[in-house]
């Protein structure tokens, strides 16, 4: 018996793994993350190790394996548990250990230094105005300099003051001293002085915030480990929620991770959280370089911070007790990763929770099937927030159905209704939200006429055009011919749906000349900033209307939107994945909860070519539930996720005979070895783009109900890939129930 190791963990070393012997009174005793005692390098030194995979063989010659000295003393550090997690994700999403660790141990990598910045602390302007006023009468002008420009920005640039404003250092040090400013090279957000902690506002709970709350409570005080979805509208106060039930592990010397979409982890949100939890937070995004995450988690392994906030990888953050992950928008796709090892941050935080000890609270306003379904089988702990904590109302939403736009003459990409509708909050001087829904792209057929879709005989998803005029099935690899009238009704309206943010740009400005249109998309925000400047200049009025993709529709308040257009609905209902009627539902529902989120009442319109499709209709009644029970009789007839499980098999090469010839060996193994029947293996086909800068792609489905037979099917494919030299060439990455088509 061999054991994987990997010496201490320097972070830096994590590419090199090392082969021990285990001594006979040692065997079946250890398990994967345990520290062991080992002899290393020429002088034969004691240093600790730590097991990260077991092995009958080894690789090296077998005469020249050192044994493993003893166990360490078992701590279960940090370290530890991060190392289990590592294996544990490598079991279940494949791959190689080092891709796992590197994934969940931030790697310590020498850089150039970050631009210092000065930050300003906590001073008011009032305090400042007093303190510069003080300056100038005592004549001293490079204070005063320098304080005045922190008042006007609360974070410049080191060098710009040293060489602009010609400051010393020994002056910038008095004034770090005095506490007015702190030198930083860390770019997070500090406390900001317009939201001191004193400022909290104190709320009353709704009742159902508080049942919410107080079921948290109960079960964690009394020693109960869970997760709880917390499903709740927009609006219904869910982060409220997240922030006392935070309250009750830090209260009980514990932390939490917070994880929110990057694209909703705005300024206004980060403040929440500061207010609440002051200089106990702290803020990860991908703007940090590998150097400032690694500062970042050293501040939480040596205990300096309670709560840390940001994507998916915040869920690393090493932090000494961990007593809750909290995961907001928990249906969004973006928590899945699409490297390997491709994890879901879900099921790997639930994996963190078990190891450490720890609650996960999940929370949405349209949940991902997979956590409804757990709530339904008694998994999770269902906990609802049906009203919005203020007074507003739900949008009101309606229905239009562009098929009819069409018999009536209307070829426009807006109906008459929408267009009217816009006419009078134009009047009113109330804001406009156009959003554009690309999610995917629009590579399906539909009939203008009639709403038919072309779709998979086989596998109920759309076909998608590909080049040559063929209709392809990216799960089956079923083809057909290009169809010149629609099978359906004749018409000859059928093609694919073509509109850009663009065009409708110019559209909406040729109909409103007298709108200021603002647009945004991948276009108007490659710049740095492009993003907040857009939003910032929309939430400032200074535009009517907002025409923009999904980017748009998470997560922003804008009081003054009391109508939004969904055009083109049906984008994303028929991108060629199963998720598709999920997604569709889901951003619909979003886009409501735009409208109407100040004093005015929202509303909003939804265009179609498919009204009766049940995501469109339950969506327009914004009922989760009825899309719930819909969508799962579609999940459990064909199969898929959370129904059963699925396993994508990703291959890719230069050589497209090669991958071919791999895709069909691999096929026939699988088959071969299969577990049981209920095992159903689909394709190989083209992904939804089957070649990338001259990379040929290939995909391979294996579905069954039971997740652990796919991990097993996965292990063998992965000996099986790994003896046959023939896929020395083909690179394979294996994706459970995935998330993106
Ligand atoms: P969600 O996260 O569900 O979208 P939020 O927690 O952001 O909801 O709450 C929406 C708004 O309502 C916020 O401005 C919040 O401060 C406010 N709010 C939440 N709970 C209450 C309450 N109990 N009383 C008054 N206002 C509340
Ligand atoms: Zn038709
Ligand atoms: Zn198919």
């Amino acid at each position: 018996m061999y054991a994987q190791i990997i010496i201490d963990i320097t972070h830096e070393k994590l590419d090199r793994i090392f082969e021990y012997r285990v001594p006979e009174e040692l065997e079946g005793q250890l398990i994967i993350g345990d520290g062991v005692i080992v002899p290393f390098g020429k002088g034969n030194a004691r240093r600790k190790g730590y097991i990260v995979g077991f092995a009958d063989d080894c690789r090296y010659d077998p005469a020249k394996i050192k044994e493993i000295l003893e166990r360490a003393p078992h701590t279960m550090a940090v370290e530890e548990t991060f190392l289990s997690l590592a294996a544990w994700m490598r079991e279940h999403y494949g791959g190689t250990m080092i891709q796992a660790l590197k994934t969940v141990l931030p790697i310590k990598k020498k850089e150039k230094k970050k631009e210092k910045k000065i930050v300003r602390r906590l001073i008011s302007e009032e305090e400042g105005k007093t303190l510069l006023e003080s300056f100038l009468r005592k004549n001293q002008r490079a204070r005063a300099r320098l304080l005045a420009a922190l008042l006007e920005d609360e974070e410049v640039d080191y060098t710009w003051i040293t060489k602009k404003l010609n400051i010393t250092s020994p002056v910038i040090r008095a004034l770090e001293e005095k506490g007015v400013l702190e030198v930083s090279a860390e770019r997070i957000i500090r406390n900001p002085v317009r939201h001191k902690p004193a400022e909290l506002k104190e709320l009353t709970f709704t009742p159902e915030q508080e049942n919410a709350i107080s079921h948290f409570r109960k079960d964690y005080e009394s020693g109960k480990r869970g997760t709880y979805l917390v499903y709740g509208v927009t609006g219904s106060g869910k982060t409220e929620v997240y922030m006392e039930m935070i309250r009750t592990v830090t209260k009980a010397g514990k932390q939490a991770v917070v994880l929110i979409p990057e694209i909703a982890l705005t300024y206004q949100t980060v403040i929440r959280f500061v207010r609440n939890f002051g200089d106990r937070v702290s803020i990860m995004n991908s703007r940090l370089s590998k150097g400032e995450r690694y500062d970042q988690t050293e501040r939480a392994k040596a205990g300096k911070i309670d709560v840390v906030i940001g994507p998916r990888s915040a869920l690393f953050t090493p932090f000494p007790d961990l007593g809750l992950i909290v995961i907001d928008e928990e249906h969004e796709t973006t928590y899945k990763s699409e490297q390997m090892p491709r994890y879901h941050a879900r099921e790997t935080a639930e994996k963190l929770a078990q190891l450490c000890g720890a609650s996960v609270v999940l929370g949405s306003a349209t949940p991902s099937m997979e956590a409804f379904d757990r709530c339904r089988k008694g998994k999770y702990t269902l906990l609802r927030l049906r009203k919005r904590a203020g007074s507003q109302s739900m949008a009101n939403v309606t229905t239009v159905d562009m098929r009819k736009e069409l018999k009536n003459g209307n070829r426009s990409i807006l109906s008459d209704c929408l267009s009217q509708k816009i006419k009078e909050r134009l009047l009113k001087r109330q804001q406009v939200m156009l959003f554009l829904n690309r999610r995917g792209f629009a590579g399906f057929l539909s009939c203008r006429s009639c709403g038919y879709v072309v779709k998979c005989p086989h596998c109920d998803v759309s076909l998608s055009w590909h080049k040559g005029n063929r209709m392809v099935c990216h799960y089956c690899g079923h083809e057909e011919p290009v169809p010149t009238v629609c099978p359906a009704c004749g018409s000859r309206h059928i093609g694919a749906f073509k509109a850009g943010t663009q065009q409708v740009e110019d559209m909406v400005k040729k109909a409103f000349p007298e709108a200021r249109v603002l647009r945004m998309d991948m276009d108007t925000t490659r710049e740095k900033e492009g993003y907040e400047k857009i939003l910032s200049s929309f939430s400032n009025q200074e535009a009517d209307i907002l025409i923009g993709t999904q980017m748009i529709v998470k997560g922003h308040d804008f009081p003054n939107v009391t109508l939004v257009g969904v055009l083109a609905a049906d984008m994303s209902l028929y991108t060629s994945d199963y998720r598709a009627a999920e997604r569709t539902f889901s951003l619909l529902c979003q886009a409501a909860g735009r409208a109407g989120r100040g004093s005015e009442p929202g509303e909003a319109v939804i265009q179609t070519y498919s009204p009766d499709h049940y995501s469109i209709r339950a969506a327009a009644k914004q009922d989760y539930e009825t899309f719930f029970e819909e969508e799962m009789r579609y999940r459990e007839l064909m199969g898929y996720p959370p129904a059963e499980h699925l396993m994508a098999v990703l291959m890719s090469s230069e050589d497209g005979a090669l991958l071919e010839k791999g895709g069909y060996y691999l096929k026939m193994f699988t088959e071969k070895t299969k577990h049981n029947d209920k095992m159903e293996i689909i394709g190989p086909a083209s992904p939804p783009i089957g070649k990338i800068k001259d990379v040929y792609r290939k995909v391979l489905y294996v579905k069954h109900p039971d997740y652990e037979v796919l991990v097993k099917t996965k292990n063998k494919m992965e000996q099986y890939i790994e003896v046959n030299a023939g896929f020395s060439k083909i690179r394979i990455q294996f994706d459970f129930d995935p998330v993106q088509s």
